[in-house]
Protein backbone atom coordinates (compact mmCIF):
# COMPACT_ATOMS: atom_id res chain seq x y z
CA UNK A 1 0.00 0.00 0.00
CA UNK A 2 2.08 2.63 1.27
CA UNK A 3 5.12 2.72 -0.21
CA UNK A 4 8.39 3.04 2.37
CA UNK A 5 10.73 5.88 2.49
CA UNK A 6 14.29 5.31 1.62
CA UNK A 7 16.08 6.00 5.35
CA UNK A 8 18.64 8.41 3.39
CA UNK A 9 16.84 9.99 0.68
CA UNK A 10 13.58 9.86 2.74
CA UNK A 11 12.40 9.73 -0.75
CA UNK A 12 9.67 6.64 -1.98
CA UNK A 13 11.11 3.13 -2.68
CA UNK A 14 9.80 1.23 -5.22
CA UNK A 15 9.11 -2.76 -4.54
CA UNK A 16 11.61 -4.95 -6.52
CA UNK A 17 12.45 -8.87 -6.76
CA UNK A 18 15.96 -10.16 -5.47
CA UNK A 19 16.12 -13.85 -5.88
CA UNK A 20 12.44 -14.60 -5.50
CA UNK A 21 12.18 -12.19 -2.42
CA UNK A 22 10.47 -8.89 -2.05
CA UNK A 23 13.22 -6.10 -1.53
CA UNK A 24 12.23 -2.14 -1.55
CA UNK A 25 14.69 -0.32 -3.35
CA UNK A 26 15.79 3.34 -3.61
CA UNK A 27 15.86 4.63 -7.11
CA UNK A 28 17.46 7.64 -6.10
CA UNK A 29 20.78 6.48 -3.74
CA UNK A 30 20.18 2.83 -5.27
CA UNK A 31 20.18 0.92 -1.68
CA UNK A 32 17.88 -1.50 -0.47
CA UNK A 33 15.53 -2.48 2.05
CA UNK A 34 14.87 -5.92 3.18
CA UNK A 35 11.76 -6.42 5.23
CA UNK A 36 12.70 -9.12 7.87
CA UNK A 37 16.15 -9.55 6.52
CA UNK A 38 15.47 -13.17 5.57
CA UNK A 39 18.56 -12.91 2.95
CA UNK A 40 20.76 -12.23 6.04
CA UNK A 41 19.72 -15.24 7.60
CA UNK A 42 20.01 -17.12 4.80
CA UNK A 43 23.53 -15.77 4.24
CA UNK A 44 24.73 -15.53 7.90
CA UNK A 45 23.71 -19.47 7.83
CA UNK A 46 26.14 -20.10 5.17
CA UNK A 47 28.69 -18.04 6.17
CA UNK A 48 29.88 -19.56 9.04
CA UNK A 49 32.17 -22.03 5.80
CA UNK A 50 33.49 -18.34 5.12
CA UNK A 51 36.92 -18.87 4.07
CA UNK A 52 40.48 -16.73 4.42
CA UNK A 53 40.56 -16.55 1.20
CA UNK A 54 37.68 -14.68 0.17
CA UNK A 55 38.19 -12.60 2.96
CA UNK A 56 41.24 -11.04 1.26
CA UNK A 57 39.94 -10.23 -1.70
CA UNK A 58 37.03 -8.07 -0.23
CA UNK A 59 39.71 -6.84 2.14
CA UNK A 60 41.73 -5.59 -1.02
CA UNK A 61 39.00 -3.93 -2.40
CA UNK A 62 39.70 0.08 -1.91
CA UNK A 63 35.84 0.71 -1.56
CA UNK A 64 35.13 -1.68 1.29
CA UNK A 65 37.64 -0.25 3.37
CA UNK A 66 35.26 3.22 3.62
CA UNK A 67 32.37 1.50 4.80
CA UNK A 68 32.70 1.47 8.38
CA UNK A 69 33.45 4.82 9.32
CA UNK A 70 30.68 6.06 6.96
CA UNK A 71 28.52 4.14 8.52
CA UNK A 72 29.01 4.76 12.09
CA UNK A 73 29.01 8.36 11.48
CA UNK A 74 25.52 8.40 9.93
CA UNK A 75 21.91 8.59 11.76
CA UNK A 76 19.52 6.23 9.74
CA UNK A 77 15.56 5.49 10.75
CA UNK A 78 13.55 2.73 9.95
CA UNK A 79 10.97 3.11 7.48
CA UNK A 80 8.53 0.82 9.13
CA UNK A 81 9.12 1.59 12.61
CA UNK A 82 11.14 4.85 12.64
CA UNK A 83 13.39 3.89 15.02
CA UNK A 84 17.22 4.80 14.66
CA UNK A 85 18.84 1.48 12.73
CA UNK A 86 21.86 0.32 14.12
CA UNK A 87 25.30 -0.31 12.19
CA UNK A 88 26.50 -4.17 12.53
CA UNK A 89 29.47 -5.92 10.47
CA UNK A 90 27.54 -8.11 8.54
CA UNK A 91 29.86 -10.75 9.25
CA UNK A 92 32.82 -10.94 11.80
CA UNK A 93 35.40 -11.21 8.81
CA UNK A 94 33.99 -9.36 5.92
CA UNK A 95 34.03 -5.22 5.38
CA UNK A 96 30.32 -4.94 5.12
CA UNK A 97 28.53 -3.07 7.72
CA UNK A 98 24.41 -3.61 7.41
CA UNK A 99 21.97 -1.19 9.43
CA UNK A 100 19.37 -3.45 10.93
CA UNK A 101 16.44 -2.41 13.11
CA UNK A 102 15.81 -3.72 15.99
CA UNK A 103 12.36 -3.53 16.14
CA UNK A 104 11.27 -4.95 12.83
CA UNK A 105 14.53 -6.83 11.89
CA UNK A 106 14.28 -5.03 8.69
CA UNK A 107 18.12 -4.78 6.86
CA UNK A 108 19.26 -1.28 4.78
CA UNK A 109 21.84 -2.03 2.40
CA UNK A 110 23.62 0.50 0.75
CA UNK A 111 24.24 0.63 -3.10
CA UNK A 112 27.10 -1.93 -3.01
CA UNK A 113 26.41 -3.71 -0.03
CA UNK A 114 23.87 -6.00 -1.64
CA UNK A 115 26.18 -6.82 -3.99
CA UNK A 116 28.51 -7.75 -1.89
CA UNK A 117 26.78 -10.01 0.24
CA UNK A 118 25.72 -11.57 -2.85
CA UNK A 119 29.27 -11.86 -3.90
CA UNK A 120 29.93 -13.78 -0.88
CA UNK A 121 27.07 -15.81 -1.13
CA UNK A 122 28.33 -16.84 -4.93
CA UNK A 123 31.91 -17.66 -4.12
CA UNK A 124 30.40 -19.65 -0.97
CA UNK A 125 28.25 -21.46 -3.02
CA UNK A 126 31.64 -22.05 -5.90
CA UNK A 127 33.36 -23.17 -2.78
CA UNK A 128 31.28 -25.74 -1.38
CA UNK A 129 30.80 -26.96 -4.76
CA UNK A 130 34.56 -27.92 -5.19
ZN1 LIG B 1 17.88 6.61 -1.14
ZN1 LIG C 1 11.86 -1.29 11.96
Amino acid sequence: MNSLDCPVCKLPMSSRSYEGKPIEQCSNCLGHWVVKAKLQHVVLTRILRFDAHLAVQLAKTPANRAISMAETSRKLACPTCNVELTPRKFADDTPIVINRCVGCEGTWLDRHELEQVQMIVEAIDDLLRG
